[in-house]
């Protein structure tokens, strides 16, 4: 059996220990333990769900906040305090708000993101998270609770410019949190949002909490390389002090499916 991308990638990062964030080295709470994310789509194995409804998102530019370097990636930040960037439609029962957008990316454009499929690695994956603003007051509460988060997840291949990205990339900070205002999350998602795989899972990072609807694009966008070096070339947080390293593969590694069915809103062999 060959070895794919994703192993390879894996027996790396286990070879560079020094590479794996400080996050990852203390101990961790996983609950339960059975849906746990980021995993592998089978492209060939995932099941066709007539009954997946269109996705509506309905984002206002005028939420957006902030940029936040959290030393383990960068997050947008939204006002999610009323219903004005919202989630609804797909596999989800409720409306979701909008709170942060992010990304995981590698150390070269070989891998860095978080799904794969059919075991293929892309550079750069962008999470958009909701909470379940129908059933909880706040996303503290959501993220603890069954049904509590939807994740889109879009894959970044590498290729043309991505204007919309552009925008962001000049306003990446040096330090820890910069104004960032006005940017419409939509223009980071692909021309056929209708075309998803959705799973139950978890979060990919600490509490790693299994509340969560993933919602995973069939269609990447095209990001240059250059956008890619800038992510690069910021800088992870360091348990020691003084030491520098870049912020790559903030990835988390893959989980097992278990007894999980991906669904897919579209017919793979049509
Ligand atoms: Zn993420």
């Amino acid at each position: 059996m060959t070895c794919h991308k994703a192993c390879e990638a894996v027996e790396y990062m286990k070879k560079n220990l020094t590479s794996v964030h400080p996050m990852w080295l203390e101990p961790l709470e996983v609950p339960g333990g059975d849906r746990q994310s980021p995993i592998d789509i089978s492209v060939r194995k995932s099941v066709f769900d007539p009954n997946l409804k269109p996705l509506v998102a309905q984002y206002d530019p005028r939420t957006c906040q902030q940029i936040w370097n959290n030393g383990y990636s960068f997050l947008v930040e939204y006002d999610d305090t009323t219903d004005k960037s919202t989630l609804r439609g797909g596999p989800l029962e409720d409306q979701f708000r909008l709170c942060q957008f992010h990304f995981h990316w590698g150390e070269n454009n070989d891998w860095g993101s978080e799904h794969t499929v059919d075991r293929n690695l892309y550079p750069a994956e962008l999470h958009l998270v909701h909470w379940n603003a129908d059933k909880y007051a706040l996303f503290e509460e959501a993220v603890m609770e069954e049904n509590g988060l939807a994740v889109i997840g879009v894959f970044l291949k590498v290729g043309k410019t991505h204007e919309g990205l552009q925008k962001l990339v000049d306003a990446l900070p040096a330090g820890s949190v910069v104004e960032f205002t006005k940017f419409d999350p939509s223009c980071l998602l692909p021309e056929s949002i209708n075309e998803y795989w959705t799973y139950a899972g978890s979060l990919t990072t600490p509490p790693l909490t299994e509340a969560v609807t993933w919602i995973i694009m069939k269609q990447p966008i095209e990001v240059s390389h250059n956008q890619l070096a800038v992510f690069r070339s910021l800088l992870f947080t360091s348990a020691e002090e003084g030491v520098q390293k870049s912020m790559v593969n903030n990835f988390r590694f893959q989980q097992p499916l278990k007894d999980r069915t991906i669904r897919s809103s579209f017919t793979p062999f049509l």
